[in-house]
């Protein structure tokens, strides 16, 4: 953040309004959103902070579905559920819109135009897979299989949520419909592209060196790693046309005469939505929205997760170069994501800490886990949120540390001096708080003061918000110190004047760190600034120690202490784990409970028509860098077969030598992993997800059919 920019555009992920949102998404992108602007506008600097709900998107209309609800009912639903956890836990955001909004609609659909007119779009005939049951294209995530990448079996057509990898449903290794759990046929669809191959070169110039025709725009350096890594492995290929229309009843029409049945695929639709949150703000507070998406003089900030990185990083810019007018992002601080107990966080089983029911269960507690999540946050790798951790951070650092010094200071004050600010001699010498011996006098002090704050500012600017939080506790440790080497309880029988000065600087400290932890801890903030009876409007952080010096001044009455954190025993601890482990055991039951779903009825015709043979697999070995697949080799009695198996979790190559199995031999062949599958081996599932063999009960001869 070298360049003195004029204005702040600062956005944080529009999550799906499909679900509640979990600490997992706090910690990933709004959190570190909220920090960073809290910490810019306590600079006086000119920001908008927006986020709304994407409302559109296939993960809307299959929710929809589960729920027996429309789409409609599902966004509304959510987005109240959503908004009402980020307010509870104090996201400043200028503005949540929507993306369901008619202003939406019309931003998107005239961006979609104006790229469509400068003929920026390429229209191409292309095979889809095809859901024959519910007479429904599948795109995006009503397509699943295994992830060429990782391997992961429940990857979704856009994208793996394992790896982060951008897919596209016809690299689904096993493609299933998630409407009708079918296999999916391919059928002809005409769409609109982007073409992102024309734009490799560009972004490559741009992200690795900042620069766009020769223009340095921004510090590379200051990019997190993780982020570059990600950018680069995916352009290092050289990039492909996206579609960027879809064959969807819910979303933003297409804008054209020829696209019945299509809208704009989500991801070209939402993070417009970031512009169209903008002219929202502007028009409830009587303001111009374009500067912030178009003067040269504004920093725009994109926070994310991992998921989103290459969407913000190179689909989301490309559109902006290719309008035209818009500024493209200074940085995309993305962080990785944050597993729970030992485990990845799962909404489907159970696996999670929704935000709307840590609320409910503990309202008074929100800074307390806005200072976990943070001291945790994904910054650099994946980490790990667990109640345990949760517990000793609150008792040894806030409550030990942060809370404990206030609370001495403050009672302290009260007893010595009824809470007014006594008048001091400034020529006194007092310990410096940071070495036993070391003195030093109260002007040296505030500059202390200042430095401590700064320091926590400049992990903040380089996004590197733990360093920054644990910068704050050191700040509060510092004061404790000052206390400990002063012993102004020992001091106030023999030197009241020297014990008036460690005091002030005492309070001093308290109002540097009402100052500093606004970004963090936004409610105890306000607390000291109450306790201290002090206007935080007041205040700058450039300028913190010059304006405490004005503001506490003999005289000043400060108000009652209060207790800003409380311990966390062992038994809050013993019932969030065994809540938790309730929650997946229910998600457990219902999902065995929904697996005994029998697909639709056939006819004998459609059964007929499959031919099922014994026969004996004779070669069995592991492909390489697959995780789950064997390749064998089975003796059908009149020919052998090549089949490749997703079995090798289960069984080890040399395992499987000699089994007689049931196998489909007009199964069309498939190409897995480069090696042409000829046919399927039945397998049985039980419901720990385990595979056996399906084989006739005595040896039979190879080839006999089955029926
Ligand atoms: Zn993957």
């Amino acid at each position: 953040m070298k360049r003195n920019f004029k204005r702040y555009t600062v956005t944080a992920a529009l999550p799906y309004a499909n679900g509640p949102i979990h600490i997992g998404h706090i910690a990933g992108a709004y959190i570190p959103a909220d920090i960073f602007v809290r910490y810019l506008r306590l600079q006086g600097k000119d920001v908008v902070f927006v986020c709304g709900s994407d409302e559109h998107g296939a993960a809307i209309t299959i929710q929809a579905k589960k729920e027996g609800i429309s789409p409609k009912e599902i966004v509304d639903k959510y987005h109240q559920i959503i908004k009402s956890a980020f307010d509870g836990i104090d996201m400043s955001f200028d503005i949540y819109h929507r993306t369901s909004s008619d202003l939406h609609h019309e931003t998107s659909s005239a961006y979609f135009k104006k790229l469509y007119d400068k003929g920026v779009f390429i229209e191409k005939e292309s095979e889809q897979y095809y859901d024959e049951t519910f007479k429904q294209f599948l795109a995006d995530r009503y397509i699943k299989g295994t992830c060429p990448k990782c391997d992961y079996d429940s990857a979704y057509g856009d994208q793996c949520e394992n790896c982060g990898s951008t897919l596209s449903p016809t690299e689904l290794i096993n493609p299933v419909s998630t409407l009708s759990g079918a296999t999916p046929v391919i059928k002809k669809t005409t769409h609109w592209y982007l073409p992102l191959n024309n734009d490799t070169e560009w972004l490559l110039d741009w992200i690795n060196n900042g620069k766009l025709n020769n223009e340095k725009l921004h510090e590379p350096a200051e990019w997190k790693k993780n982020v570059l890594g990600q950018c680069n492995s995916w352009l290092k290929d050289g990039l492909q046309p996206r579609a960027i229309t879809r064959d969807l009843d819910w979303g933003v029409k297409v804008p054209l005469a020829n696209a019945e049945g299509k809208v704009l695929y989500v991801w070209l639709d939402a993070p417009i939505g970031y512009i169209s949150a903008t002219k929202q703000w502007a028009l409830d507070n009587n303001k111009d929205w374009e500067p912030y998406w178009k003067d040269e003089d504004t920093a725009l900030y994109h926070f994310i997760g991992k998921d989103n990185i290459v969407f913000h990083t190179i689909i989301f810019p490309s559109l902006l170069k290719a309008h035209g007018d818009f500024i493209l992002p200074q940085n995309v601080p993305g962080n990785e994501f944050m597993n729970m107990e030992g485990k990845k966080i799962s909404t489907s089983r159970g696996w999670v800490i929704n935000i709307h029911d840590y609320l409910e269960q503990h309202p008074t507690k929100t800074d307390e886990l806005r200072y976990v999540l943070t001291a945790n946050m994904p910054e650099t790798k994946d980490s790990e949120f667990t109640w345990k951790d949760f517990q000793s951070r609150i008792n040894g650092e806030l409550v030990a540390t942060f809370g404990n010094f206030v609370n001495r200071v403050m009672v302290l004050m009260k007893k010595y001096y009824s809470g007014e600010v006594p008048s001091i001699n400034i020529n006194l010498k007092i310990n410096n708080g940071e070495t036993e011996g070391n003195s030093t006098d109260f002007k040296a002090e505030l500059k202390t003061i200042q430095d401590k704050i700064n320091r926590v500012g400049e992990s903040i600017e380089k996004f590197r918000y733990r360093e920054a939080l644990s910068r704050l506790i050191e700040f509060a440790s510092y004061g404790n110190g000052l206390l400990q080497f002063n012993e102004p309880w020992k001091k106030i029988k023999e030197d009241e004047e020297t014990v008036k000065v460690i005091m002030l600087a005492a309070v001093n400290i308290v109002a540097g760190l009402a100052v500093a932890s606004q970004p963090f801890l936004p409610k105890t903030a306000e607390k000291l600034f109450k306790m201290l009876s002090l206007n935080s409007e007041d205040f700058t952080w450039g300028n913190a120690a010059e304006i405490i010096q004005q503001k506490l001044i003999a005289g000043h009455q400060l108000n009652e202490p209060e207790i800003l954190f409380e311990k966390i025993e062992d038994e809050f601890v013993e019932k969030e784990i065994e809540k938790l482990n309730q929650m997946a055991q229910n998600a457990a039951a219902m999902g065995s409970e929904s697996k005994v779903e029998i697909k639709d009825e056939i006819q004998y015709d459609d059964f007929s028509k499959m031919d099922f043979r014994i026969g004996t697999i004779i070669e069995a070995e592991k492909v390489p860098k697959a995780d789950k697949l064997l390749k064998l080799t089975v003796d059908l009695g009149f020919e052998k077969r090549t089949i490749v198996s997703g079995i090798a979790k289960f069984f080890k190559a040399e395992d499987v030598l000699n089994k007689q199995v049931m196998v489909l031999v007009n199964l069309a062949p498939r190409k897995l992993r480069g090696i042409m599958s000829e046919g399927m081996i039945l397998m049985a599932e039980n419901k720990d997800g385990e595979l056996k063999f399906v084989s006739p009960e005595g040896l039979t001869d190879n080839g006999s059919s089955v029926s």
